[in-house]
C-alpha cells in the first residue's frame, strides 16, 4: 500500500508517487489520522500552515471579540452601580495574547507532520492539477515539484474578495489576513462590507477605541439574515459605529499624509488611518488547474461535489469553503470527517457517507452577539406552510433583567400544525451559547411543545428567553 518513494532530480527538484494528495492544511490537515498510516500522503500549504480558522479566522478573531467584550463590559459598568472605565488600550499586548498562543500551534501542526509523520510529506507551495498520468492525477507545485496521486483531496479554503475599486487603487488596505497584526490601533478605521466579518471587526476595533465607519452597499447589514434581526443589528450599529448604507464607492486614493480617503457617488467621502476589506470570499478552486481534469466550477465559484464529497473527477474529493454551500469551520469540519471515512470506504463503494447540511447554525460574534439556525421567517412563508412566529424579549426574562437588556430577542418559527421548529434567531448576551438546544432539537426532532416541556430549564438562567419564546408560539 505503502507508495510514496521520492525520486530526486539533479535540479533537487522532486517527483513523488503517493496513494493521497491533500490540498490545504485547514480541515485537510485532519484527513491523516493512524487509519493512514500505511498510505503515502503529500499535503500541500502554500500559505501558514493550519489555515485560515486557526491563522486568521474563527479563533484569533473571537480572541479579539473577547478583548473587545471586557472592553465593552467596563464601559458599561455604571449600569449596574460599578465604578469602571476603560484607561487604556495596549493593542501589542493584546496581539500578542492571540498570536503568541496560536502562532506555536500553526507551527507545532506543521512540526508535527514534517518531522513526525514518516509517511506524510509536506509541500510548502501553490499547488494545481496538470491532467493525469494513466490512473494518477498529476500535481505541480510553483517551486517546481511533482507529485503523481491516486486520490487527491482539495481542501483549499477560500479567500478575500477585494472590489476592484479598492485593488485597482493602489491604496493600502487590509484583509483578515493581516489587519489583527495592525503594528499599531488606528484612529479611523474605515471597514469596507457589511456581513459577518466586518460587523465582529467593527466590534473588536470599535470597542477597543478606534472610530469605525462601516460601508455597505446595501440598505442593511447582515442582510442574509432574519429581516428581524438584520434591522435590529443595523439600528445598533448605527450607534455604536459610523453606518454609511446604500454607499457606492467610486475610488480611493492614499494621502500625502498616509491617511486614504475613499469616494462616494453621493459626494460624501470617508477618511481613515487604515481601510480593512470584509466584502466576502471567494471559493479558492479556480487557482487550482482544475480545467486540466474536466472539472468546471459552479456559477459561484465552488468545486461541485455530490453529498459524499466526489467532484466528477473519479478519485478526487473536495472540501469545506472550496466547494460547500456554507463557509464555516463546524462545516468544514463535518464535511472533512465524511470524506475522510469515505476515502477509507473507497470511491465506489455503496456505503458512503453523506453530507448532513440539514440544521448549519452560525454566530456572529459583534455586539451584540447573533446566532441563527433554520429557515427565516420569510423563507419559512415561501415554503407555504402555515407557521407560527414568537418573538421574545430579552428583556422580559430574568437573566436579561439582571443584563438590563433593552435590545435582545429570540425569534422562534414553528410549523403551526406539528409544532416543528424551522428556524431560530437570536440577537443578545450570549446568543451564540443560547441557541444550541434549538440546534439540538431540530437535529433529532424534537417538536417545540416537546422542547418546552419535557426539560427543566435553569432558572434564572438566560435559555429562559427560548423557553419562553417555545411556550409563546401558537401551535394547534
Ligand atoms: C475573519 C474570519 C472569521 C471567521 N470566523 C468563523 C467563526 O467564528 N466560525 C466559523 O464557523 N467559521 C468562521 N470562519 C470561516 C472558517 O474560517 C472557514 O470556514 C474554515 O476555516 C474553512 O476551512 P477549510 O479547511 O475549508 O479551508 P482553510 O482553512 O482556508 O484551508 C485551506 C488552505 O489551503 C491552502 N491553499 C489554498 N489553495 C492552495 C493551493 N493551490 N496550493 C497549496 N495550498 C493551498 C490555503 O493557504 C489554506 O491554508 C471565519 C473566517 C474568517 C476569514
Amino acid at each position: 500500500m505503502a507508495d510514496h518513494d521520492v525520486r530526486r532530480r539533479s535540479t533537487a527538484v522532486t517527483t513523488q508517487q503517493v496513494d493521497l494528495a491533500i490540498i490545504g492544511s485547514g480541515s485537510g490537515n485532519s484527513i491523516p489520522d493512524e487509519r493512514f498510516d500505511a498510505a503515502g500522503i503529500a499535503i500541500f500549504e502554500e500559505g501558514v500552515y493550519g489555515g485560515t480558522c486557526l491563522n486568521v479566522g474563527c479563533i484569533p478573531t473571537k480572541m479579539f471579540v473577547y478583548a473587545a467584550d471586557v472592553a465593552a463590559s467596563a464601559r458599561t459598568a455604571s449600569t449596574y452601580g460599578v465604578d469602571a472605565s476603560v484607561n487604556s488600550v495596549d493593542w501589542p499586548a493584546i496581539v500578542n495574547r492571540v498570536f503568541g498562543r496560536i502562532d506555536p500551534i500553526s507551527e507545532g501542526g506543521k512540526e508535527y507532520r514534517v518531522d513526525r509523520c514518516e509517511n506524510v510529506t509536506v509541500y510548502t507551495s501553490h499547488v494545481r492539477f496538470d491532467g493525469r498520468d494513466g490512473d494518477r492525477y498529476r500535481l505541480v507545485t510553483d517551486a517546481g515539484d511533482e507529485v503523481l496521486a491516486r486520490e487527491v483531496v482539495i481542501a483549499a479554503g477560500s479567500r478575500s474578495d477585494v472590489p476592484p475599486v479598492i485593488a485597482g487603487s493602489g491604496i493600502r488596505y487590509y484583509t483578515n489576513s493581516d489587519v489583527m497584526r495592525l503594528p499599531a490601533l488606528p484612529k479611523r478605521l474605515a471597514i469596507v462590507g457589511s456581513g459577518y466579518i466586518a460587523a465582529e471587526f467593527a466590534h473588536v476595533f470599535g470597542a477597543l477605541g478606534v472610530d469605525v465607519t462601516v460601508i455597505a452597499r446595501s440598505g442593511r447589514l447582515l442582510r442574509a439574515l432574519d429581516d428581524d434581526v438584520s434591522e435590529r443589528f443595523t439600528d445598533l450599529a448605527a450607534q455604536e459605529w459610523t453606518v454609511r448604507l446604500n454607499a457606492t464607492m467610486t475610488g480611493a486614493a492614499q494621502q500625502a499624509d498616509g491617511s486614504i480617503r475613499l469616494e462616494f457617488a453621493d459626494g460624501d467621502p470617508v477618511e481613515a488611518d487604515a481601510v480593512l476589506v470584509a466584502t466576502g470570499r471567494t471559493p479558492n478552486g479556480d487557482r487550482l488547474g482544475l480545467e486540466s481534469i474536466g472539472v468546471a466550477l459552479l456559477d459561484d465559484g465552488r468545486v461541485p461535489v455530490d453529498a459524499h464529497g466526489r467532484t466528477p473527477a473519479e478519485n478526487v474529493w473536495a472540501l469545506g469553503d472550496v466547494s460547500s454551500p456554507y463557509q464555516l469551520k463546524h462545516v468544514a469540519n463535518h464535511e472533512q470527517r465524511i470524506v475522510q471515512g469515505n476515502l477509507l470506504r473507497g470511491w465506489g463503494s455503496d456505503d458512503l457517507a453523506a453530507f448532513d447540511h440539514r440544521y448549519v447554525p452560525f454566530a456572529v460574534f459583534t455586539h451584540p452577539q447573533i446566532a441563527a439556525v433554520g429557515l427565516t421567517e420569510a423563507q419559512a412563508r415561501d415554503t407555504g406552510r402555515d407557521i407560527t412566529v414568537k418573538v421574545q424579549n430579552y428583556g422580559d426574562v430574568a437573566y436579561g433583567w439582571a443584563m438590563e437588556d433593552t435590545t435582545g430577542f429570540c425569534k422562534l418559527i414553528a410549523d403551526r400544525a406539528t409544532g416543528e421548529i424551522l428556524g431560530a434567531h437570536l440577537i443578545g448576551p450570549q446568543a451564540s451559547t443560547v441557541i444550541q438546544p434549538v440546534i439540538q432539537a431540530m437535529s433529532f426532532g424534537l417538536g417545540a411543545r416537546e422542547m418546552a416541556r419535557g426539560q427543566y430549564w435553569i432558572h434564572p438562567a438566560m435559555p429562559e428567553v427560548l423557553e419562553n419564546a417555545l411556550l409563546g408560539l401558537e401551535l394547534d
